[in-house]
């Protein structure tokens, strides 16, 4: 792993690039399809899709997503805004979906952890999602 570059992508493939993402500000790699939200867009994103499944509107899970084997990736992930090792940590209890956080700025993800996330939110059901709502 190289020093620490400001804005690049923790998996090494150089500057992030802007995007917007469901409304939000986000940075993504062009190379990999990684995200990187910052902890309050990413816990919108988790709201959004919380309040959806409370809702109603979302009964029907979306298609399986398949996702890339991140443990086979190099195991340190640094934030691109602070350069501190990321935690790499599963979400939920049982999702086996795997995400770098640091707690101080915000989440990678690799290419479709957001889409299986959002599946998984519908999965786990309406206490899951009234969970995430007050746990905010
Ligand atoms: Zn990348
Ligand atoms: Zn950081």
């Amino acid at each position: 792993m190289g020093p620490h570059r400001r804005g690049h992508c923790p998996r090494g493939h150089g500057p992030l690039q802007a995007a917007t993402l469901l409304g939000k500000t986000v940075a993504h790699c062009q190379s990999c399809k990684g995200l990187w939200l910052s902890q309050p867009v990413f816990r919108e994103f988790l709201a959004m899709q919380a309040r959806s499944v409370l809702e109603g509107g979302e009964s029907t899970p979306s298609k399986a997503v398949s996702l890339p084997r991140t443990s086979m990736m190099s195991a340190r992930a640094l934030c691109p805004e602070c350069g501190n090792v990321m935690t790499r940590r599963v979400y939920g209890s049982f999702s086996g979906i795997l995400i770098d956080i640091c707690e101080r700025h915000g989440v990678w993800l690799d290419d479709n952890e957001l889409r299986a996330i959002m599946r998984h939110i519908v999965i786990a059901g309406p206490d899951f999602a009234r969970q995430l709502l007050e746990g905010r």
